[in-house]
C-alpha cells in the first residue's frame, strides 16, 4: 500500500480522490475514471493511462466523526429499533421476578440479539451506510458471531483477572488499561472479523496510535455515557423497579450509538487504517458517451498531450460536428499550440501543419459566423494576433469576415481579406460581391481614390465577362 496518498484528484484539484492509479501515480475522482469496460463487466481503469486502478477509500470530504456525534445519537431513533429496546427492557424486567435460571437464559438470548445488532451497526457504518440496519438483522444469520463475542469477553475477563492478580496493588490501573483497550479490540474485530486480530494487544495499540485524538474523544464519550447511567442510578436508587428497565434501555441505546461511531471511525479513517480499497462501493456514475469523452479530454488537455487531445477532438467532432463546446475546445487548443506550429513551419519550411491549422480555424470561424457574423470577428482578431498572415481558404468565409470588418469600420482588415479574391475558386457572383465591397471599402479610406477607380474598372470587366458568359448560355 502506498504510504502517501494525496487526497485530491490530480485532475480536479478541488475534488476528493476516490481511486489511485499505481501506474501513472495519479489520484482520480470518479470523473477521471474510465468505466467503459466496467459497464460490460470489466474493470475500472485509469482515465489517464488506462491501467488498473485501486479504490483509495472514502473521499476527504467525509465529515469528521466528532461532528457526527449529535447525528449518532439520532442513529437508533427509528421506531423498530426503539421497540426492540423497549421490548427487551420489559422482558428483562419480567424475567427478573422469575427464577435466576430463567433470568440467566433470557439475558443470554437478549445479549445474543443485541451483540448481533450492534456489530451490524458497526460493519454497516464502516461501509458507509449511515442508516441503522433493520432490526430483523439481529435475529438472522448464525450464532457464531455471538459465541465469538462471548469468547472475546471471556478472554478480556481472563486477561483482566490475570493482570489484576499479577499487579495486585495497581488494580485500578489495570481496569483503566482494559477500559482503554476494549473499544480498540472491538473495532479491530469489526474491521477484520478475526478473533486473533481482536485479541492482539499490539494491533489494538497500533489502532489507538493511528486514530490518535479521535480515539481519545471516543473514550471520553464512553465515560460520559457511563457517567450518565451512574447518575441516573443515583437519582432512582429508591425506585429500583423503574430504574432497572430504564438503565437497560439507555445502556443498550448507548451501545448502538457507540458501535455506530466506531464503525464511522473505520469508514472515515480507511486510509489511515490501511484498509482502503477493501470496502469498494459500486461505480455508478451515469455519464453519456459524450460526457465520458469530455472527461477523458480534460485529462489529455491538463497533461499537455496536445496531439492526443487533438485526435480525440477530431474524432468527437466527426461524430458531433455541431457541438459548440467541442468546436470551441478544438479552436482553443489550436490557438494554444499555434505559436509552436508556426515556429516549426518556419524552421523546417513545412507548410502542411499550417494547412491543417488553417482548415480548423476556417471551420471554427464559419461555425461561429453561422450564428451571428459579429461573433466571428473577435476570434478572427485573436488568430491574427498570433498568426498575422492567416487568410481563410474559403471565399465565403473571407466575404463574411470582410463584411463584418467593414461594418465595424476596420477597412484595413476588410481590404486584406478581399485582396486577390478573383484568384480564389469562388463563384463569379461572389467575386463580384467581393469587389463591390472592396470598392466601398476603398471609398472610405483616404488616399485610395486611384485604387477605388481601378476596382471600379475591374468590376465593369467582370460584369461584361459575366454578361457574355450569360448570353452565351
Ligand atoms: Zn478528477
Ligand atoms: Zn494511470
Amino acid at each position: 500500500m502506498k504510504s502517501q496518498i494525496t487526497d485530491f484528484c490530480s485532475w480536479h484539484p478541488l475534488t476528493g480522490a476516490l481511486y489511485h492509479c499505481p501506474e501513472c501515480d495519479s489520484e482520480l475522482c470518479e470523473h477521471c475514471v474510465d468505466d467503459r469496460q466496467y459497464q460490460n463487466g470489466g474493470e475500472l481503469v485509469c482515465g489517464n493511462c488506462g491501467s488498473h486502478i485501486l479504490y483509495a477509500g472514502v473521499p476527504v470530504d467525509v465529515e469528521p466523526f466528532w461532528r457526527r456525534i449529535d447525528k449518532s445519537f439520532r442513529y437508533p431513533l427509528r421506531l423498530p429499533v426503539l421497540l426492540l429496546l423497549i421490548v427487551s427492557a420489559v422482558i428483562t424486567e419480567i424475567l427478573r421476578s422469575y427464577s435466576p435460571v430463567l433470568q440467566g437464559l433470557g439475558s443470554v438470548l437478549l445479549a445474543a440479539v443485541f451483540f448481533k445488532y450492534w456489530f451490524t451497526c458497526l460493519t454497516d457504518t464502516a461501509q458507509g451506510e449511515m442508516e441503522a440496519p433493520p432490526v430483523l438483522s439481529a435475529f438472522s444469520g448464525s450464532m457464531s458471531l455471538f459465541f465469538r463475542l462471548i469468547l472475546l469477553f471471556v478472554a478480556f475477563g481472563a486477561a483482566y483477572g490475570g493482570l489484576a492478580a499479577l499487579a495486585a496493588p495497581y488494580h485500578e490501573l489495570v481496569s483503566a488499561l482494559i477500559v482503554l483497550i476494549v473499544p480498540a479490540c472491538l473495532i479491530n474485530f469489526g474491521m477484520t472479523d478475526r478473533f486473533t486480530a481482536a485479541l492482539n494487544p499490539w494491533m489494538a495499540i497500533k489502532l489507538i496510535t493511528r486514530l490518535g485524538l479521535q480515539y481519545w474523544l471516543l473514550l471520553g464519550l464512553i465515560l460520559v455515557m457511563y457517567g450518565s447511567v451512574e447518575f441516573l442510578s443515583g437519582l432512582l436508587q429508591e425506585q429500583q423497579t423503574l430504574f432497572m428497565p430504564l438503565a437497560d434501555f439507555i445502556s443498550n441505546y448507548y451501545m448502538m450509538v457507540l458501535f455506530h461511531l466506531m464503525g464511522y471511525m473505520i469508514y472515515q479513517n480507511q486510509r489511515v487504517l490501511g484498509i482502503a480499497g477493501t470496502i469498494e462501493p459500486s461505480f455508478d456514475l451515469q455519464r453519456t458517451n459524450r460526457q465520458l469523452q469530455m472527461d477523458r479530454l480534460r485529462i489529455l488537455l491538463l497533461s499537455a498531450r496536445w496531439q492526443d487531445a487533438d485526435r480525440l477532438l477530431g474524432q468527437l467532432l466527426g461524430e458531433l460536428p455541431g457541438d459548440p463546446e467541442l468546436q470551441n475546445l478544438r479552436y482553443r487548443l489550436l490557438l494554444g499550440t499555434l505559436p509552436g506550429k508556426l515556429l516549426e513551419a518556419k524552421q523546417q519550411k513545412i507548410t502542411l501543419p499550417l494547412q491543417e491549422a488553417q482548415q480548423i480555424l476556417d471551420q471554427y470561424l464559419l461555425f461561429t459566423g453561422s450564428r451571428a457574423v459579429e461573433q466571428m470577428l473577435s476570434p478572427h482578431k485573436d488568430i491574427l494576433a498570433i498568426w498575422a498572415s492567416y487568410l481563410p481558404a474559403s471565399g465565403k468565409l473571407r466575404l463574411m469576415l470582410a463584411h463584418g470588418w467593414f461594418q465595424q469600420g476596420d477597412f484595413k482588415r476588410a481590404l486584406a481579406l478581399l485582396n486577390g479574391f478573383h484568384k480564389l475558386k469562388a463563384s463569379k457572383s461572389s467575386v463580384l460581391e467581393a469587389y463591390h465591397l472592396m470598392q466601398q471599402v476603398l471609398h472610405n479610406m483616404p488616399g485610395m481614390e486611384r485604387q477605388a477607380q481601378q476596382c471600379h474598372r475591374f468590376i465593369q470587366q467582370l460584369s461584361a465577362m459575366q454578361g457574355t458568359t450569360g448570353s452565351a448560355r
